[in-house]
């Protein structure tokens, strides 16, 4: 495994890292995260990807039992979550950045995790009704408490990004040193082109999400939907159609002959292809059982083999099916 600063800030942090969406709590119980966050830490993964919301709670508390239990040295690994969509009614509770939403969820998280701190705090989307200044000085606030080391943003504009980073640096405060964007071989234009400027202007680091687009970019869907999927559970319905459109699974097999070639795995290539971009400091992995975990980090062998002529084959394939033209 290596390990990338992320963006200028001092974190160094695996290029593959764990996280937890749909998987804890629901495809999951205690047991079986234990043993992919063994599997994954084992393979020198240091990063462990959470927020609030994920089963509502739930995946926070399951993480904090399985870190409770491992009892692996506090410096050995960073732990992240993220506030925003709120687990609780009311207007101060849900889809707010607002001060006093902030500096509740983030006991509340702390809570639920069993730690002392969290290594990363996201703001898990940005919020129009509150100003930026109010959400900075609370995340300030938060890193001061000692309750969080870093804070960044989730799926927030360039200029939202921007304008966070230049009110902090305008009253000394602490600065937003990430952001964590979708990013796939299909999904691209944010990282690579929205973003382009803050990796040299204000050392953003990028910590990225969904590198197999939630399966497809594993074959498993080429022929349908495989029992005990992803697009099998109902609330995640809203992804069968992208799952299954029929031009985007016919590029996937061609990548599969690539795959070969190289001597890897298709769900392999697809996250060495997002690693090999060196903005990205952590490429965020997903799995529902311990087998993809192992195969999945094994992709940090396949990084070097992307040469130049094979990422412009890559490019070949992929043209015209994302959302980044070629
Ligand atoms: P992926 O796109 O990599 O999808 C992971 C899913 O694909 C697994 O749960 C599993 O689903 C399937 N899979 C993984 N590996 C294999 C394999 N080797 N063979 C076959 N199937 C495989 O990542 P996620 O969408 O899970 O995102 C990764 C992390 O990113 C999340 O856990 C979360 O921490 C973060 N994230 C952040 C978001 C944000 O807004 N900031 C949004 C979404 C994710 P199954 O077996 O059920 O089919």
């Amino acid at each position: 495994m290596n390990y990338r600063r992320l963006g200028r800030a001092g974190l160094k942090v695996s290029e593959l890292s764990f996280g937890s969406w749909v998987t804890y709590g629901n495809q999951m119980d205690t047991k079986a995260a234990g043993e992919c966050m063994a599997a994954a830490y084992d393979m020198g993964v240091n990063f462990f990807d959470n927020a609030e919301v994920y089963a509502a709670g739930e995946s926070e508390r399951i993480m904090g039992e399985v870190l409770k239990k491992l009892a692996w040295p506090r410096l050995r690994y960073a732990v992240s979550t993220k506030f925003y969509w709120g687990i609780t009614d009311g207007p101060n509770g849900k889809a707010t950045l607002n001060r006093k939403y902030l500096m509740q969820a983030i006991d509340g998280s702390l809570r639920r995790l069993q730690l002392d701190f969290v290594d990363l705090v996201y703001c898990h989307r940005p919020d129009p009704e509150t100003p930026i200044e109010e959400t900075v000085w609370a995340m300030h606030d938060m890193i001061r408490q000692g309750k969080a080391l870093y804070w960044g943003t989730s799926e927030w504009s360039a200029s939202e990004i921007m304008a966070a980073w230049q009110i902090a640096e305008r009253h000394h405060l602490a600065k937003p040193v990430v952001e964590q964007p979708e990013y796939h071989l299909f999904h691209r234009r944010r990282v690579e082109v929205e973003y382009r400027h803050l990796y040299h202007d204000i050392g953003l680091g990028l910590t990225t999400w969904s590198p197999l687009a939630s399966g497809l970019l594993t074959g498993k869907y080429r022929a349908g939907i495989p029992e005990g999927s992803r697009a099998t559970i109902p609330r995640m319905k809203f992804l069968v159609p992208g799952l299954t459109d029929p031009r985007r699974n016919e590029a996937v097999g061609q990548l599969e002959t690539v795959a070969k070639e190289l001597g890897c795995t298709l769900p392999q290539l697809a996250i060495a292809w997002c690693a090999r971009n060196p903005h990205v400091s952590s490429v965020i992995t997903g799995a529902s059982r311990v087998e993809q975990v192992r195969e999945n980090l094994l992709a940090v062998e396949v990084v070097p083999k992307l040469s130049a002529p094979m990422l412009e084959r890559i490019e070949g394939i992929v043209a015209g099916h994302g959302d980044r033209a070629p």
